[in-house]
């Protein structure tokens, strides 16, 4: 029976989302988040982009090393030879998606009549052939902006990249112009003629992200293939943004007519939503809308008469769901009085007291003035006060720290 997997892509198109940015310690928590939240995949950055380097190969080591462990880290790349040589050479990566333009819009618009439609399909399967041959594991074939691709060519292109041995192809609806009704058509044709598991990858221009993303997933398992949904965390993505995470997973486990039907990857555990959500937020500087599913201020809040009385009566009076299955529930202590933060500038009896507060102990002075060292780069890095996790992850693996802050331009 096909499944609905998750392909979590914030430190991807999250990212690279308009005055919105992560330092490279906070995409190595977030991947740290989504594989304990049990994502599928991660689309962990661009191998082709020099100062991204040392971040992933450092979170490869951590995969190596079982903390990034199962979730897959897959890199972006243009799906062009020249991106899958450099990728291969600048870090370990073992799993690509690799993009390219397939609508006559963006392949008028972008190659300014230097390429055809011919051309585009060269280019890719040379890119698919080049990555196979460097031993890539998984290969995601990327059609931008499918949902404006002539059906003919994009069942064309897909097949010349299943031909070529691509495993996935990823739908983009790069605009976010398809609705749940055309995205459901067009990705069981696709299914259908490719008999290829496919990548739902929404934007949120019409406000239809994730019921596009829905809607598609189960085109493909109609179909006969696996799903792959692209989420992002509280949504956050070019523009109006991609499909947000926690939504995606609800929408599936209880929106009407899915439940048991339609099946999602049963690694997920959305009891850490909540965590996930915060984290994010705080990274990005962006706060969770107070009405957005599952994790907003007000998705458990009930004021007005009848649906207070009714949801104290019975909560499935008013709630879909429980605030408990998604790591809700805790009271959190907020300190209102004195606080030291360990930050750029911190000093040793100031940095020992945030740690002593963790209970995590230092060998001697030297291991403390060496984990001080890293966590004045890493709050150069971040910008903010260090999170305990970043803290903690600081001190647990000093070397992997060490790593992901060195950054150094070639000339
Ligand atoms: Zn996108």
């Amino acid at each position: 029976m096909p499944k609905i997997y998750l392909i979590d892509v914030t430190n991807r198109d999250g990212v690279q989302t308009s005055r919105l940015g992560l330092a490279k310690l906070e995409k190595t928590m977030l991947n740290i988040f989504l594989n304990e939240m049990g994502i599928y995949q991660s689309e962990f950055g661009f191998p082709v982009t020099r100062h991204e380097t040392n971040y992933l190969n450092a979170n490869l080591e951590l995969a190596k090393m079982g903390v990034l462990k199962p979730i897959i880290l897959e890199g972006w790349i243009r799906a062009i030879s020249e991106d899958v040589q450099k990728a291969v050479t600048l870090t370990r990566v073992e799993h690509l998606n690799l993009s390219i333009s397939t609508s006559s819009q963006m392949i008028r618009g972008k190659f300014q009549g230097r390429k055809t439609k011919k051309d585009i399909i060269q280019m890719m399967t040379e890119a698919v052939d080049l990555a196979r041959e460097k031993g890539i594991k998984t290969i995601g074939v990327n059609a931008e902006d499918a949902s404006r691709t002539q059906k003919d060519y994009l069942i064309e292109f897909a097949l010349a990249a299943k031909e070529h041995g691509a495993d996935r192809i990823r739908y983009c609806d790069t605009l976010g112009y398809d609705n749940p009704f055309t995205i459901y058509e067009r990705v069981r044709l696709l299914a259908e003629k490719v008999q290829i598991p496919i990548e739902l990858h929404c934007h949120n221009d019409l406000g239809m992200a994730v019921a596009c993303s829905v809607a598609g997933a189960k085109a493909a398992i109609d179909a006969g293939v696996d799903a792959y949904i692209n989420t992002t965390v509280n949504g956050i993505g070019e523009r109006a943004g991609n499909a947000d995470l926690v939504s995606v997973i609800l929408a599936i486990k209880y929106s009407s007519g899915f439940k048991n039907k339609y099946i999602l990857d049963e690694r997920i555990d959305l009891s850490r939503a909540w965590k996930l959500a915060k984290y994010a937020a705080y990274a990005f500087g962006v706060p969770i809308p107070v009405n957005q599913p599952g994790v907003g201020a007000n998705a458990f809040a009930h004021e007005s008469g009848i649906h207070a009385d009714g949801a104290l009566k019975d909560r499935r009076n008013y709630e879909l769901y429980d605030f408990e299955e998604l790591g809700r529930g805790e009271p959190e202590i907020v300190e209102t009085g004195r606080k030291i933060t360990a930050g750029e500038y911190s000093g040793i009896k100031g940095f020992r007291n945030v740690y002593e507060r963790l209970e995590i102990k230092f060998k001697n002075d030297k291991e403390a003035s060496d984990i001080l060292e890293l966590v004045r780069y890493a709050n150069v890095h971040t910008q903010k006060p260090l999170t305990e996790d970043e803290l903690k992850f600081i001190a647990r693996y000093p070397d992997i720290a060490k790593k992901i802050f060195t950054m150094k331009p070639l000339n």
